[in-house]
């Protein structure tokens, strides 16, 4: 794998560049100054590294929170009344810079739910193709992050085409895709870090890893029986506090669930989609009136279900999280999974505690 060394003024020079031909999105500082967000950066404009993960994820870069699918006419007297036609989009080729490894690995963790072998998501598919992930290593985790026990790391690279290691007075740049390559080229990146260039990156990324103290256990998950978790005394328990706000699933980087709704206006309508989430009521319910999941209960369980036992036994790929902590910071209750996952994954049955 070829290491490249960038100048802070290279990296902005680099980034200029990119941004007459990319639409370019990196971490910005909010209106409020309070969170940074992956906002698209405008000509002159560089992202803000000074930061330690988003608030949101950047999922919606690829997989917007609503977006047009088709439009039709009601007129009765227009020939194609009723008929759905498709909004047509053709993404235009997109960068992420200074997406974190945990946010970037969280695509491929999407990508096998919306690219299978019998249903590919065009709209997801055709953004993610036009899309090369710059990423930035994570040197100093949040309290809260537990990537590294979650399938991920702070250097992981996987999805990634090239991957920033920040060190004294610029970075070393590991070139990990054909797309990262040609980045690297039209960026005019071309210089080649020394041979020890690997050998720091493993020490960095081993420091980076033994500041991780959060973790969880997942060894018991895929050998459980469904019905063993999915009946056990803990429900109540967890999901007591649990107001069904919705934030942990908007604001994570692996949640996919979405809507499809039609809206009209005189003649016209429009098919949308939008993202939902499980932890709504109105998510489950049936035509008929009936809600499977009509308990706040249900939804909760719902939620820890599909990412750390469905998903798992599904996709055989480990859990649908990546560690990321945004959940566990942004909960209004604290409602934690790192503390479900540990209920879980326990092998023994013990009574709850709540503290
Ligand atoms: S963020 Fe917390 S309170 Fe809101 S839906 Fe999720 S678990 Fe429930
Ligand atoms: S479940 Fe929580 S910690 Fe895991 S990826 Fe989603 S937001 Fe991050």
């Amino acid at each position: 794998m070829k290491v490249l060394k960038i100048t802070k003024e290279d990296l902005a020079k680099g980034l200029d560049t990119l941004n007459k031909s990319f639409r370019l999105i990196g971490p910005v500082k909010d209106k409020d100054e309070e969170f940074h967000n992956f906002e698209e950066l405008g000509q002159g404009e560089l992202p803000d590294f000074n930061f330690r993960n988003t608030r949101l994820s950047p999922k919606s870069i690829v997989y917007p929170q609503s977006e047009k699918m088709f439009e039709y006419t009601l007129d009765s007297n227009d020939p194609e009344h009723d008929i759905l036609i498709e909004v047509k989009k053709e993404p235009s080729p997109q960068v992420v810079v200074g997406i974190r490894p945990c946010d970037a690995k969280a695509f491929s963790l999407v990508k096998l739910n919306f690219d299978t072998p019998e249903y590919k998501d065009p709209y997801w598919l055709r953004r993610f193709e036009a899309t090369t992930l710059l990423g930035l290593a994570c040197h100093n985790p949040c309290s809260s992050c537990f990537c590294a026990s979650a399938g991920s790391g702070p250097f992981n690279t996987e999805s990634l085409d090239m991957l920033l290691v920040e060190e004294q007075g610029g970075y070393l740049a590991q070139v990990l895709t054909k797309k990262g390559e040609e980045l690297a080229h039209t960026a005019g990146w071309t210089d080649e870090a020394g041979s020890d260039a690997q050998k720091q990156i493993d020490t960095m990324k081993e420091a980076a890893e033994k500041r991780i103290k959060s973790q969880i256990s997942t060894d018991n998950l895929k050998n459980k029986l469904d019905m063993e978790i999915y009946e056990e005394p803990y429900w109540e328990d967890v999901s007591f506090s649990c107001i069904n706000c919705g934030t942990c699933t908007y604001l994570c980087p692996t949640c996919w669930c979405f809507d499809v709704q039609d809206e009209t206006c005189g003649n016209c309508g429009i098919r949308m989609r939008n993202w939902d989430s499980c932890m709504y009521p109105l998510f489950s319910l049936h035509g008929s009136g009936h809600n499977p999941r009509g308990e706040k209960l249900h939804r909760v369980r719902q939620r820890f279900m599909h990412k750390l036992k469905y998903y798992v036994d599904k996709y055989d790929s480990g859990i649908q999280c990546v560690g990321c902590g945004r959940c566990v910071n942004h909960c209004p209750v604290n409602i934690d999974i790192r503390r479900v996952c540990e209920l879980m994954n326990r092998s023994e049955v013990c009574p709850v505690t709540t503290e």
